[in-house]
């Protein structure tokens, strides 16, 4: 089986923010005992930041300006390797890194090509460590933490399992840290609104992931026809005993019994929204129940400068996202349409959303 397994800056660095050899030689270890079972790996690993802070000095508050993150990530991503090398390196592995930023998979072209790398990666014997490439990442739409891309990746290398190391045993029915009657969630099917509010908001000091962050990632995974453990990185043969699939690691979320074609992936969940359109109860029941296009006529009222072809979320009238699309008329035509200044290819009964460029996500 592929297995992607990502490991937060939390599990990768210390207390002190120094890298953590210890858990990396431990996570080394295992991949050599899955890869002795015929199984491939892939390592989506955080640090780089952290470890930046850590080497220039800088202990008491993670600073907020962008271009010192991005700075401080090429002090560390360096570092990062070196111990991953080492790490792998004391079991025979080799290791390659990779570092991916949001274009990549939003661009077919550079989507494809990474797959290519990864695959020639895997054929080669090679464990690829891939990284967010922070230093030069977009800072409008880069990721921020690992968990998104370490979904996209999941998707990507059409991995069987995903599993999310964190500092936490799994997800909990609410936040463990306030309520002392949380209690672990063993196995999900659907990622449900209560779930992501008992997963509260962001990480750490030194990450910025967070189990709510963990659930959107587990979600696209699941979308992917990958399935997801979020488990503790300090349990003992965690990643071992995931590929038996052994109850009890953590939390499992189950894959979609449908799985999307790698365009309707790439429209859901690479391309991040430019733009929403709240729709009518009958354009609503329309693509749910009938997997109609949405027309123009059945759109309630949007937001968003989109262009033709930019991606926005389609909500019910609640604000609830029942689906994502690639758009054929600007905002500004849109206006147009619903205040009924028409042209033939603006009038409202004409297409906003075709039914191939639309993927339901409920
Ligand atoms: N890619 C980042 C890192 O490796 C993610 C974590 C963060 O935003 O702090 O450090």
């Amino acid at each position: 089986m592929r297995l992607v397994v990502k490991l937060g800056s939390s599990s990768v660095t210390g207390g002190d923010g120094s890298i953590s050899h210890g858990t990396l030689r431990a996570i080394a270890s295992q991949i050599a005992a899955i890869r002795d079972r015929g199984h491939f790996a892939v390592i989506v690993s955080s640090g780089a930041i952290a470890a930046g802070l850590n080497t220039l000095g800088i202990v008491d508050k993670r600073p907020s300006d962008l271009s010192v993150l991005q700075a401080l990530s090429a002090v560390g991503q360096s570092r990062l390797m070196a111990a991953y090398n080492q790490a792998l390196g004391g079991f025979g592995l080799i290791a390659g890194q990779v570092l991916l930023t949001p274009l990549d998979f939003i661009n077919r072209q550079q989507y494809l090509h990474a797959r290519q790398t990864l695959e020639k990666l895997l054929e080669l014997g090679v464990i690829p460590v891939i990284n967010e490439n922070d230093a030069v990442a977009d800072d409008e739409i880069r990721f921020g933490d690992n968990d998104r891309i370490a979904a996209l990746v999941a998707n990507l290398i059409t991995a069987d399992l995903l599993v999310l190391l964190t500092d936490q045993n799994g997800v909990y029915t609410s936040d463990p840290r306030v309520d002392a009657k949380a209690s672990l969630v063993e196995e999900i099917d659907e990622i449900s609104e209560v779930l992501k509010a008992a997963a509260g908001g962001p990480g750490t000091q030194r990450g910025s992931g967070g189990m709510a962050s963990k659930l959107q990632a587990a979600s696209i995974a699941s979308w992917s026809g990958v399935d997801v453990l979020i488990a503790s990185a300090t349990r003992e043969l965690v990643l071992v005993e995931a590929c038996d699939r052994r109850p009890g690691l953590g939390t499992y979320v189950n894959k979609r019994k449908v799985r999307l074609s790698a365009r309707k992936l790439w429209i859901a969940f690479a391309n991040p929204s430019v733009g929403r359109v709240l729709v009518d109860d009958g354009a609503k029941s329309a693509i749910l129940e009938h997997s109609s296009s949405l027309l123009s006529i059945g759109v309630h009222s949007f937001e968003g400068s989109f262009l033709e072809d930019d991606p926005v979320e389609v909500c019910d009238l609640y604000g609830e996202v029942i689906a994502k699309g690639l758009v054929r008329v600007s905002a500004e035509d849109l206006r147009l349409a619903t205040k009924s200044k028409v042209t033939d290819s603006q009038s409202p009964s004409s297409i906003l959303i075709h039914r191939d460029d639309l993927v339901v996500l409920v």
